[in-house]
């Protein structure tokens, strides 16, 4: 079984905080990412240890030099020196041809110290690039973001022991185990269908055993849909969609949605909210995900973890 899912049981229901009558539990993810982080912390070491010095390997190659992209490698940049994990960070021009990018993330693959690699994305490129060539061009054994056809394809079949899972994705999946709610059986409704987080969302939970609905930009009936969800994950990056009185009583509510909305009351002018609606929504579902502090920390604590069970795979096979 892949690493996360072993490990869910054993977490427990233990990142979630409070809870009251009609108000919805809230399932930490600042919470539940620590535990998942100070865990691979143990297993670097384990590792060390017994491959004198080893440690794993993961690069973040970007193009260009947008800001949003810029903090997002540090924040993965920092949890990867905590947890013991060599991270480099590889800056490409945004005049770089996509050759050049080709031959940089060809030259990562076969670097034997890296287990694992990932393209940040969006690309800040001037020239033509395409963007689908290039995640796949990374090595499927190093696709911790679980990008690549082939990992997607494998996921897509239920083969869960033998791919990278997206991490955003693998993140919910944790955090609505957390809960303690039993996935198998019930109805889950995802509103997404992108490759980075709608897509593989509905292929775990499918995979999981649940019945799965899939909404999208297309989908008319949106509130009906949401309406039977026992599970609802929302990743479209739609400021406050979802409203409370679309929720069935007491449903597992996950929102993806990083959004930044004007707020007068804020230094910055604007605060961030998901996608789902939380002050209405706090009042129906059973337990609900913040924002921020929810999915987000997780993606990045996934991330560390599939960069880990590379590495162990990688040492499996010297044995
Ligand atoms: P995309 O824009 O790639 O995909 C959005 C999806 O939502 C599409 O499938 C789209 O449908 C659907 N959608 C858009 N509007 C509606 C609507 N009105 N009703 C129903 N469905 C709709 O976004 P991502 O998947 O990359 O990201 C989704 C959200 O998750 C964003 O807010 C993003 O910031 C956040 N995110 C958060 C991460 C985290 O770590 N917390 C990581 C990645 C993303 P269609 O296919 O028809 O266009």
């Amino acid at each position: 079984m892949f690493s996360s899912f072993a490990h869910l049981l054993r977490l427990g229901a233990s990142g979630c905080q409070g809870s009251s009558r009609s108000i919805a539990t809230i399932v930490s993810g600042i919470k539940t990412s620590k535990l998942v982080r100070t865990r691979l912390k143990e297993e670097v070491e384990t590792m060390s240890r017994e491959f004198t010095g080893f440690r794993p390997g993961l690069t973040v190659v970007q193009v260009g030099n947008r800001d949003d992209s810029n903090l997002y490698i540090s924040t993965k940049l920092q949890a990867a020196a905590q947890i013991g994990i060599v991270a480099k960070h590889v800056r490409l021009s945004p005049t770089a041809t996509q050759d050049e990018v080709l031959q940089c993330v060809m030259s990562v693959n076969d670097d034997t110290s890296v287990h694992g690699l990932i393209v940040q994305l969006p690309l800040d490129h001037v020239t033509h690039i395409d963007t689908q060539l290039v995640t796949n061009a990374v090595s499927p054994l190093k696709d911790v973001d679980g990008l690549t056809c082939i990992n997607a394809g494998k996921l897509s079949r239920g083969d869960l022991s033998d791919c990278f899972i997206p991490c955003t994705p693998n993140g919910c999946m944790e955090l609505i185990r957390q809960t303690g709610v039993s996935v198998a059986g019930k109805h889950a409704v995802v509103i997404g269908r992108s490759k980075i987080v709608g897509a593989p969302m509905h292929d775990l939970l499918l995979w999981s055993d649940a019945t799965v609905t899939s909404c999208h930009s297309k989908t008319t009936d949106l509130p009906e849909q949401v309406s039977r969800a026992d599970i609802l994950v929302v990743g479209a990056g739609r400021a406050e969609m979802v409203r409370g009185e679309w929720l069935k009583d007491g449903a597992v509510v996950i929102d993806c949605g990083i959004n930044y909305i004007p707020d007068g009351t804020k230094a910055s002018g604007q605060r961030v909210v998901g996608d789902v609606h939380f002050a209405s929504a706090n009042q129906r579902a059973g337990f609900i995900t913040p924002v921020p502090g929810g999915v987000g920390p997780m993606t990045v604590a996934m991330l560390m973890e599939n960069t880990v069970w590379s590495a162990q795979r990688f040492l499996q096979h010297l044995k």
